[in-house]
């Protein structure tokens, strides 16, 4: 299937899609995000050659949620370079996206298995705070997010964060263990505080997908990182961006994604492609039901793979 047939394949499987009404269930451990509707669905590709092409509902803004991880990770290479992997590892965890049990074990010691589980990106977050305010972290972020979809209208939903830090246990027992462990270097409430912030920005799958596009490496758009690290960041994805549904999302689409608890998924096809999905019901690994089997189809459809 050709680029030039991206619109009508889109828009057929939006309906398909909607059709199988199979629509998962939300995140219920944040309940400003669990009384959504969930029978919604958007997608959009934005290709390399600058063409941007819709489906659905994507002027519908959602959470991003651990999307963000993947900024985040940018930002803190860009300050600290391969000094951040001394905080956190590099492989996959096989277990929940808050799991806590791993980081009590011998082998980690507080050291978090890697930057896309909460406790790895609470740790990525916390060097993005040192020696600043949080307010200058959050500012940095949203604007590297804005710099990257090249549009300013992307905001941080302050009801969700609120929401969050109201009801965010498990992630306070994961910052206090990590200090515990010695591995933050501000109060946990200080670096949670900017972690729920900036997971609460919202953007449409119009501009995620746009957002997504310096990780396919392909001149189009803001370059705000360097082959080699645009590489990496997606072997990360790859590997890890699916919480332990990471080897079936690898298996089933074969191209490098990063889920969000908000149902969002941005996926990337190296050199041709950035791909934002959006539908809220999460399945058993807790990412997006429909927007998982959107990106089997599509990509089996276009022959996107990496391998
Ligand atoms: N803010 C969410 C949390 O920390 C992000 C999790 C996700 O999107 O997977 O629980």
């Amino acid at each position: 299937m050709a680029i030039s047939d991206l619109q009508e394949r889109l828009t057929d499987l939006d309906a398909f899609q909607r059709a199988t009404g199979d629509w998962g269930i939300p995140a219920n451990y944040i309940p400003e995000l669990a009384s959504i509707d969930t029978e919604q669905f958007a997608i959009t590709v934005a290709t390399a050659d600058g063409q941007i092409f819709s489906a659905g509902d994507a002027d519908t803004r959602f959470s991003v949620q651990s999307i963000t991880k993947i900024f985040t990770l940018a930002i803190a290479l860009g300050r600290v370079g391969d000094q951040l992997w001394n905080r956190v590892g590099r492989e996959p965890s096989g277990r929940a996206f808050n799991s806590i049990v791993q980081l009590e074990q011998e082998r980690e010691q507080g050291r978090p298995r890697n930057p896309f589980i909460n406790a790895g990106a609470i740790v990525t977050t916390d060097e993005i705070l040192s020696g600043r305010a949080p307010r200058d972290a959050l500012a940095e972020i949203v604007q590297f997010v804005r710099t990257a979809a090249e549009d300013d209208d992307i905001h941080i939903n302050n009801i969700v964060a609120a929401s969050e830090i109201e009801h965010g246990h498990r992630n306070f027992a994961l910052a206090h263990f990590l200090a515990s462990c010695n591995n933050l270097k501000n109060p946990p409430e200080m670096t949670l505080g900017t972690y729920f912030h900036h997971c609460a920005i919202e953007m449409t799958t119009q501009q995620l997908a746009m957002a997504g596009r310096f990780l396919m490496d392909a001149n189009c758009g803001p370059r705000l990182l360097s082959t080699a690290r645009i590489r990496r960041l997606n072997a990360l994805m790859l590997t890890c961006g699916h919480y332990d549904g990471s080897g079936d999302f690898a298996y089933r689409v074969g191209i490098p994604g990063k889920s969000g608890v908000g149902g969002g998924i941005l996926a990337i096809v190296p050199g041709q492609a950035s791909i934002a999905v959006w539908s809220p019901g999460l399945n058993r690994y807790g990412n997006s039901q429909q927007g998982t089997e959107a990106l089997a189809r599509l990509a089996s459809q276009m022959n996107w793979s990496i391998f």
